[in-house]
């Protein structure tokens, strides 16, 4: 038999078996009595384990189970990159870049994370490209989610606010003009490792800006570098780390949640 015929002779025969199939099956449901449909119904539902309450938080504030980052007053959590920095300010509620201070990294380490970050980049404006209100979230101190004015500031696309720097361009550009606040929610999933200390699962990232979808559960070639192509190396949790690029960049409302 040919294989053109072949498959006509199965479609003949198998579009009414299944037909058949799904009428027996609508006949057999009609026939059940209310207490066997339910005890049927019953055997597809799942109790356990029950999710754990977590109360959430009322407008941007955190929900109950998040670790606050920063909460407009302290930096105690946070400590510079670079030993002898005096770090950065707090001015008005938010954490301020010093320009020439280094960044700043967390104290502790994470993973997996879900981030909420509010940030603002200079009313003033001043500069292009790059070299207006550039700043970064770095999960694990490698890999970068863009912070840029990119408000009428064109510059290449995998470098604009929102892009996983110079892998990802953003779906679609959600930014406020220049020192007005925005926000980013990201789910992160970090790198996993094989024995033989190559990666097994390339990290990948989910961002919201503004409450808009721009990064749709990408993956990352690696650490997203400033020059040449990204490469995997090895490593564990690591602290999420904010940049300084020279610009007054400010952060509020900074928490997390390890996943
Ligand atoms: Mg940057």
């Amino acid at each position: 038999m040919k294989p053109s015929k072949l498959i006509k002779t199965l479609t003949f025969l198998l579009i009414p078996a299944a037909l058949a199939g799904f009428v027996a099956q609508v006949i057999a449901q009609e026939g059940l009595s209310r207490q066997q449909r339910i005890e049927k119904s019953a055997t597809t539902e799942i109790w356990e384990p029950v999710p754990r309450m977590v109360e959430p938080g009322q407008g941007s504030a955190p929900p109950s189970d998040a670790m606050v980052l920063f909460d407009g007053s302290d930096l105690g959590s946070w400590t510079p990159v670079r030993s002898g920095s005096a770090g950065w300010n707090v001015e008005d509620g938010a954490m301020v870049v010093a320009p020439g201070s280094g960044n700043m990294r967390t104290r502790e380490s994470f993973g997996d994370v879900q981030l909420h970050i509010e940030w603002r980049t200079p009313a003033e404006v001043a500069g292009d490209s790059q070299d207006r209100g550039n700043s970064g979230v770095f999960f694990m101190q490698r890999y970068e989610v863009q912070v840029l004015d990119s408000h009428g500031n064109p510059t290449y696309a995998n470098g604009q606010a929102a892009s996983v720097y110079k892998q990802h361009i953003p779906l679609v550009n959600a930014s406020r003009g220049p020192g007005q606040w925005q926000s980013y929610d990201i789910v992160f999933m970090a790198p996993e490792f094989g024995r033989d200390g190559r990666v097994r699962r390339p990290a990948s990232v989910t961002v919201f800006h503004n409450g808009v979808l721009v990064q749709n559960n990408v993956i990352l070639h690696g650490p997203t570098e400033y020059i040449g192509e990204p490469l995997y190396l090895e490593h564990g949790k690591a602290p999420l780390e904010l940049q300084d690029h020279g610009s007054t960049v400010a952060y509020r409302n900074i928490w997390l949640r390890e996943l």
